[in-house]
C-alpha cells in the first residue's frame, strides 16, 4: 500500500548518518514469558516493526544506540525487567550481535557506546531503571544526548509521552523520524483528515472515559460510531437503562450523555447494541444467555454484544470507505463471549474499504483470529493513535526536526 497522509518532520532517509552515531528510541515494550533461563520475549511483533529503521541505519554506515522501556519498573532497576531478553531476540533477528549497556547513562554507558563502529548496535537498560524517564528530567535527556549526535524517533507508541527518552533528549539532538514512526502518523492522520467516505469508527474496551475525546473529536467528521464493549453500559446508564452487575465506568457516564445529545445534532450517526449476551460471572465457565435488547438484570453481566448488533454492526461496515477500529466489543479473552469481536473482526477483515485498527487489544484480538495480515494498518501504538485521532499533538513527533 503507498503512504498515505502527509508528515512534516525530517526523516531518517535524510539524516547525515555516514560514519555517525545515532540514539534511536525504539518501542520494545513486549509482553515477556518465563523461558528456560529467565524471561524471554513472548511476542516480538514491535521488534520486527523497527527492524526496517534499524537496518536502514546500519546500511547508511553508523553505529546505533538503542532505547526503549519495558513494562513499569518500580523506581529504579529490576533485573526482571531488565533488556536481555530483548536483546537476545534482536541479535537473533537482525543476525549481528548487540551489546547490552550496564545503565541507561553514565560513564561506563558514555564508554561503551564510545567504542561502536559503524554498524555496531549497542541497546540501553531499560529507560525506565531511571525515574527521570517519565518525571523528563533535563538531567537524564543531557546524559542520553552524550550518547551520540543524532537522534531518531522510531517508537510511535510512546509518542503520547513527553519522556526524557521521547520528547527531552530531541531538544538536545538534531532528531529525525524512523520509519515506523513516519508510516504510523501518515496512516492515522490520512483516516482522520482524509478518510474515503462513509468513515464508520468502531470503538470499544474497557473504559469509555479514555476515549471520549475520540468519540468527540469523531462525532464531528465521521459518518458512524458503532459502540460495543464494556464501554457501552455508561452509554446505557446515561440512559437510564438498568446494567446488572456489568462493567460500568462512573465516570464515563456523563460524558456518554453529552455525546449522546451531541450525536443528536451531528449528521454522525452513534450506535449502540440492540442486543447482549450476559454471563452470571466474569470467567469461561460463566452461565451464559442472551439479551434480546438492552436491560440487563440483577445478577447479570453484560459480556458481549449480541447476534443482531453484530449483523447490524458487520452491514455499516462492509459499507464503508474506511473503517477505524479500537477496542474489543466483547470479553474476547473468554471464548463464549468472543463472538462479538471476532464478527466485527471478520467484517474489517473483509471489509472493502480502507481498514486501520488502532493498538492495545483490538489488535491482539485480530492476530488471535489469524486476520492480521486482512486489514491496511495495524498500529503498534494504542494510546498514542486514540490521541492522535483526537486531534492532540504528539509531544514524541513534535519536538523531531521539520522537514
Ligand atoms: P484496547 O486495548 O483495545 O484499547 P481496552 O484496554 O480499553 O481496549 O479494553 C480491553 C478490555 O476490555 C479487554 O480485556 C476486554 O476483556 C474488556 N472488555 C470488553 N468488553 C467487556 C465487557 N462487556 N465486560 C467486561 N470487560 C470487557
Ligand atoms: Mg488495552
Amino acid at each position: 500500500m503507498s503512504e498515505r497522509g502527509s508528515f512534516e518532520k525530517a526523516s531518517v532517509r535524510d539524516a547525515p548518518l555516514d560514519g555517525a552515531r545515532v540514539l534511536t528510541r525504539v518501542d520494545f515494550n513486549v509482553p515477556l514469558e518465563d523461558g528456560d533461563d529467565g524471561p524471554a520475549v513472548a511476542d516480538d511483533t514491535r521488534i520486527r516493526a523497527a527492524l526496517p529503521t534499524i537496518e536502514l541505519i546500519r546500511e547508511r554506515g553508523a553505529a546505533l544506540v538503542l532505547v526503549s522501556h519495558l513494562g513499569r519498573p518500580k523506581g529504579g532497576p529490576d533485573p526482571r525487567l531488565s533488556m536481555e531478553p530483548v536483546r537476545a531476540r534482536l541479535a537473533e533477528l537482525l543476525g549481528a550481535e548487540v551489546a547490552l549497556a550496564d545503565g541507561v547513562v553514565g560513564e561506563s554507558v558514555e564508554a561503551a557506546a564510545a567504542t561502536l563502529e559503524p554498524g555496531q548496535v549497542l541497546l540501553l537498560e531499560n529507560s525506565r531503571f531511571e525515574p527521570g524517564e517519565t518525571a523528563n528530567d533535563p538531567e537524564l535527556a543531557q546524559g542520553l544526548a552524550r550518547l551520540a549526535g543524532i537522534y531518531v524517533d522510531d517508537a510511535f507508541g510512546a509518542a503520547h509521552r513527553a519522556h526524557a527518552t521521547t520528547e527531552g533528549v530531541a531538544h538536545l539532538l538534531p532528531g529525525y523520524a524512523g520509519l515506523l514512526l513516519e508510516r504510523e502518523v501518515r496512516e492515522l492522520t490520512a483516516v482522520r483528515d482524509h478518510p474515503e467516505r462513509p468513515l464508520c469508527v468502531v470503538l470499544g474496551g474497557a473504559k469509555v472515559s479514555g476515549k471520549i475525546g475520540v468519540i468527540d473529536a469523531f462525532l464531528e467528521t465521521a459518518d458512524s460510531i458503532l459502540i460495543g464493549g464494556a464501554m457501552c453500559f455508561s452509554f446505557f446508564r446515561a440512559r437510564g437503562g438498568a446494567t446488572g452487575e456489568s462493567l460500568v465506568e462512573e465516570e464515563g457516564v456523563a460524558p456518554a450523555e453529552r455525546a449522546l445529545a451531541r450525536a443528536e445534532e451531528r449528521a454522525c450517526e452513534l450506535m449502540l447494541p440492540t442486543d447482549l449476551v450476559l454471563g452470571d460471572r466474569f470467567a469461561a465457565d460463566a452461565e451464559r444467555r442472551q439479551l434480546d435488547g438492552t436491560e440487563v438484570p440483577d445478577g447479570w453481566i453484560g459480556l458481549d454484544i449480541g447476534p443482531r448488533t453484530i449483523a447490524d454492526y458487520v452491514e455499516v461496515i462492509g459499507r464503508a470507505g474506511t473503517v477505524f477500529w479500537n477496542g474489543p466489543m466483547g470479553a474476547f479473552e473468554l471464548e463464549p463471549f468472543a463472538a462479538g469481536t471476532r464478527g466485527v473482526a471478520e467484517a474489517v477483515a473483509r471489509a472493502p474499504g480502507v481498514t486501520v485498527v488502532g493498538g492495545g487489544d483490538s489488535v491482539a484480538a485480530l492476530v488471535g483470529f489469524g486476520l492480521a495480515s486482512d486489514v491496511d494498518w495495524l498500529s503498534t501504538g494504542g494510546g498514542a493513535s486514540l490521541e492522535l485521532m483526537e486531534g492532540r499533538r504528539l509531544p514524541g513527533v513534535e519536538a523531531l526536526r521539520d522537514a
